[in-house]
């Protein structure tokens, strides 16, 4: 078996086909962990999760792109284009804490720093990351950090954590997109890393592959994004998440069942699940 740790079955992509989705994932024996992004998205992962009882589970939080009002344009295919507009969110901490106390809410996530695509103000994401850490060790549950173009930040996030007197923090960098000497950090930190399609594609984190602790690592498509080959172009969904399983097996040079195994072990172990 498989499992699939960080999914958007939540997101508009699926809105026709999601049980379809879910259901050929779990028919594969692949369990899959639906992440919020927002409110609604968040709100949409524990649906889901709660429908299925087995196999699905969740991730509640607000991620730092939701921080700033969006205007989307989506182009679906030839003939269809769906633009939508986001409101800007702010966190409402006792809202997110009631969601994370449901059932089969397994993370708080997905959150973190995003200074790619130049959305919110860095302080005010930091300030958000604060809060939502602070919701994950409340609970007692990991987090699911997302991470673009702000590492040393969020290590120096992360490391300040534990010195202010905070209890340490347990969880994945998930599409871990950094340096090798990041990476190194955070598992020193006992960070996981996960990967998903793009090591399919791109040669840039296959030294993190190949020498990270096998026990730290984690398997995740971030569908409908980052479609591993031999799909590219297409949707990407959980079933799927195989073809980044044989890719860390290839690069490690082990076998896909001793991937299989213990990646979902340590999600396992991880998620409490
Ligand atoms: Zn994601």
């Amino acid at each position: 078996m498989l499992i699939d740790t960080h999914a958007h079955i939540n997101f508009s992509a699926y809105k026709d086909d999601g049980d379809e989705v879910v259901r050929r994932a779990l028919k594969e024996n692949t369990w899959l962990i639906n992440v919020g992004s927002e409110r609604k998205t968040s709100q949409r992962a524990v649906e889901y999760a709660q429908k299925y009882g087995r196999g699905v589970f969740a991730a509640v939080g607000l991620h730092p792109g939701s921080l700033r009002a969006q205007e989307i344009e989506t182009k679906v295919d030839d003939q269809e284009t769906v633009n939508f507009k986001m409101e800007a969110e702010e966190f409402d901490y006792e809202h997110y804490k009631n969601l994370a106390q449901q059932d089969m809410v397994v993370a708080i996530g997905e959150i973190g720093l995003d200074y790619y695509r130049n959305i919110a103000k860095p302080e005010l994401q930091k300030e958000v990351l604060l809060e939502q850490l602070g919701l994950a060790e409340c609970l007692q549950k990991p987090v699911m950090l997302h991470c673009r173009e702000a590492h040393d930040d969020l290590l120096k996030i992360l490391k300040t954590w534990t010195m202010v007197g905070n209890k340490p923090l347990r969880g994945v960098i998930h599409s871990f997109s950094g340096r090798w000497n990041q990476a190194e950090q955070y598992l020193n930190m006992g960070f996981y890393l996960g990967f998903n399609g793009i090591i399919t594609f791109a040669r840039d984190y296959d030294r993190a592959v190949k020498e990270m602790p096998l026990e730290r690592l984690l398997l995740e498509t971030d569908c409908p994004y980052l479609t591993p080959e031999p799909f590219r172009g297409k949707r990407n969904e959980p079933s799927y998440v195989k073809y980044v399983a044989q890719k860390v097996a290839e690069l490690r040079g082990i076998s896909l069942e001793e991937v299989a195994e213990a990646t979902t072990a340590n999600a396992k172990k991880l998620f409490g699940i």
